[in-house]
């Protein structure tokens, strides 16, 4: 299944993405893709409701916007370097164990919104990433292997960052992750079920049509289920949750010389199997 959720933020309904292309709502029979749907078996409800009546589900409108694909999460967990070439591109080994960042929950927005550039910002980079999300409450996991119980889907995500808030700020990344619109997700969650082969997955990214990143989860060096093992050793993860997996190589900041993003920019992301995003780049408007 391909979960979608639609029209104005934030008050965007939930619906689904048919196999046929069409897009159904499904809001008279479910509240939200939130931590109380994928706690409570609802991959199960939805899936036997598409099957039962997926066809009589009122339409979608074709024009109206897509909004991130789950609701606001507990909390997004990022992990940095996970490619051994974007590793090596940034001029660090690769890590031992996983490298944990948080990201503002607020981050998050849809496929095609626009990004803010922050004010002061000179250096805003993107970051095409396969993004998990949490299906089940989970703390303690025996194994990888049992991880793959504990996810309900994927998607793709910008983990948007600004270089100087998060590297010349003092302290750690999260003051360049975490500004608002800096996590577009989407378009649609695919469920684990009807995900391709997560750990072969072509992924681009370009900037004005300029190919910049060229990667593939194949050179992933953890990867998702064994994330999910690995973080639950720390904290709950809960229904709903997101995990940011890393980044393959092609970075703004890796370039020679380093490129980052201008109001006007349009930033285009491609995930085998899990679809495309479009932004547009935008200075932010102080509304103070
Ligand atoms: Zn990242």
């Amino acid at each position: 299944m391909k979960l979608i959720r639609f029209g104005s933020y934030p008050q965007e309904k939930p619906g689904v993405e048919l196999d046929s292309g069409q897009r159904k709502d499904c809001s008279a029979h479910f509240d939200d893709w939130n931590h109380d749907f994928f706690a409570n078996d609802g991959l199960q409800r939805l899936a036997r409701l598409i099957q039962t009546e997926g066809d009589a589900l009122p339409d979608v409108a074709a024009d109206v916007r897509l909004g991130a694909p789950i609701a606001r999460p507990g909390k997004v967990l990022c992990i940095g370097l996970n490619y051994a070439d974007h590793a090596a591109e940034a001029g660090k080994e690769p890590p031992e164990e996983p490298i944990l960042f948080m990201k503002a929950t607020s981050t998050m927005i849809g496929p095609g919104d626009d990004i803010h550039i922050p004010r002061g910002s000179e250096k805003t980079d993107w970051e095409i990433e396969l993004a998990v999300v949490v299906g089940a409450d989970a703390h303690y996991l025996a194994s990888p292997e049992e991880a793959s119980d504990y996810i309900a889907g994927y998607c793709i995500s910008n983990d948007v960052s600004e270089r100087s808030f998060q590297l010349e700020h003092c302290g750690q990344w999260t003051k360049g992750k975490s500004c608002d619109t800096f996590n577009p997700l989407g378009p649609y969650l695919v469920t684990a079920d009807a995900a391709p082969g997560v750990d072969q997955l072509s992924m681009t990214l370009a900037v004005n049509g300029q190919r910049m990143q060229t990667g593939n989860t194949s050179t992933m060096i953890f990867q998702p289920n064994f994330l999910v093992h690995y973080l639950s050793q720390f904290m709950t993860l809960e229904a709903g949750d997101l995990i940011n997996t890393g980044t393959p190589p092609g970075v703004g900041m890796g370039r020679k010389p380093p490129q980052f993003l201008r109001d006007g920019d349009v930033v285009e992301l491609a995930i085998e199997g899990l679809g495309t995003q479009r932004q547009v780049c935008r200075q932010a408007v102080v509304t103070a």
